[in-house]
């Protein structure tokens, strides 16, 4: 084997979450020696001070100030310097690191995102919701900084994987693989009752809560839908989805004469990750490796419409187009955070984001296309926050009557 073509230089954005500290995991695991330029988090100043101690940084930043205080004090005398607040996240992101890990959740990711775009930098994509915002603007903006985008999201890297782009033309479909969540045999009334610690419990993945709670609604393939129909120039009716509750099938690619190749892998985050570090190298470590006899049978079901509402919505937001993504987005955001504040139901969820959709219709808001559309995102987000927020406060004062 020759020497890899690996990047040299590196940035985590959001590296105290889930994929960050998967990402850095692969790095010790694999005996990566890279420069890391910054580590990024929202608020955990403690574990974000472990990291920088051991991964040495130019620069350790989180975004929440009064965090602040707490990560000098831990990384006094290391000659790390240290900043706070968004806007400081997104400028480390700029910063000279030839391959940025965006991993920030939510909507919160997207502004990085876009400034590791400009930079240049190979983005490994973590963060979906920066896609469904501002999916064209972002790759268009990769593309002409002459950087790239490489998906991390396990079914993405899938298809990344095995959609080879000299035969893109004969692609008839992508299906993405689902595990259907904690709630996949669960009925409706079940549903109605589920609290936020069963929602949290994914029974493949270990992952952070607000993505835990999009896999239990199924709006993470509603995400997903979109998030691949602009990473793969696909329309929506080309793109499907289907429930494979081993998670073993990442995704799979049907092409015109027949034929479906599929990418294969135990469910660990590390292993995408790894592919998006090294490509179009494969990066040596010692990954959980496929035992399909231990595995057991694959098995493979349709998703049901009438229990997880929200991939139809998702679908309907892309088909829409223009805004109505970052709407959806938003209202959603705002409405897993409700549930997990325990003030509105688990079904609500898929009913407030609808709600919210339609109110921003019927104020002529998800349509408008914008010059620029990362601006437009950034209106549409504020908006859909502030129309989902009244949509949970009715839902909630009509559960207590
Ligand atoms: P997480 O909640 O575990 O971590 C999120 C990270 O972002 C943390 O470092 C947190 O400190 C930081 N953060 C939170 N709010 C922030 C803000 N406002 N500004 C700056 N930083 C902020 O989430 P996760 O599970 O690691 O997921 C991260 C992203 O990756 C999400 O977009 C998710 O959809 C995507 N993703 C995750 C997985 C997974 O297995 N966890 C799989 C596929 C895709
Ligand atoms: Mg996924």
């Amino acid at each position: 084997m020759g020497p890899l073509n690996l990047p040299r230089s590196v940035s985590v954005l959001g590296s105290t979450g889930s994929i960050g500290v998967s990402t850095l995991d692969l790095f010790e695991q694999a005996g990566v020696e890279v420069e890391v330029v910054a580590l990024t988090a929202g608020r955990n100043a403690d574990r974000l001070a472990d990291q920088a101690l051991r991964w040495r940084p130019r620069i350790a930043v989180v975004q929440d100030e009064a965090a602040l205080p707490r990560l000098r004090e831990r990384l006094k005398g290391s000659g790390i310097e240290t900043a706070a607040g968004s806007a400081a996240v997104a400028d480390v992101a700029a910063a000279e690191a030839q391959w940025v890990m965006s991993a920030i959740v939510g909507f919160a990711g997207l502004a990085p995102t876009l400034a590791a775009a400009k930079a240049g930098a190979v983005i490994a994509l973590a963060n979906k919701e920066s896609l469904v915002c501002a999916g064209p603007s972002l790759l268009r903006m990769a593309k002409l900084a002459g950087g790239a985008v490489v998906p991390v999201d396990s079914e993405h890297s899938a298809i990344f994987q095995v959609l080879d782009p000299q035969s893109a033309a004969h692609v008839t479909r992508l299906i993405l693989t689902a595990s259907g969540g904690p709630f996949r045999t669960w009925s409706r009334q079940q549903m109605s009752g589920a609290t936020p610690d069963q929602a949290l419990a994914h029974p493949n993945w270990s992952m952070g809560a607000k993505i835990s709670v999009d896999s239990a609604t199924m709006m993470n393939k509603g995400l997903e839908v979109i998030e691949a129909s602009y990473l793969f120039a696909m329309p929506p009716e080309r793109i499907e989805v289907l429930i494979h509750p081993q998670s073993i099938i990442h995704s799979l690619v049907e092409y015109a004469d027949g034929s479906t190749l599929a990418q294969l892998g135990p469910p660990d985050m590390r292993a995408p990750i790894a592919c998006a570090f090294a490509w179009p190298d494969r990066l040596p470590w010692p990954a959980p490796r496929l035992d399909l006899v231990k595995s057991g049978p694959l098995t493979f079901e349709e998703p049901d419409p009438e229990r997880f509402p929200a991939l139809a919505i998702a679908k309907q937001a892309l088909a829409a187009g223009g805004r109505a993504p970052a709407a959806m987005n938003a209202a959603n955001e705002r409405a897993v955070s409700a549930f997990l504040d325990r003030k509105i139901g688990f079904l609500d969820i898929a009913g407030v984001v609808a709600d919210t959709l339609e109110r921003m219709e019927r104020q002529g808001l998800a349509a408008g296309a914008d010059d620029d559309a990362v601006e437009g995102a950034r209106v549409t987000d504020a908006a859909a926050r502030r129309v989902a927020d009244e949509v949970v406060i009715r839902r909630n004062s009509l559960a207590l009557e």
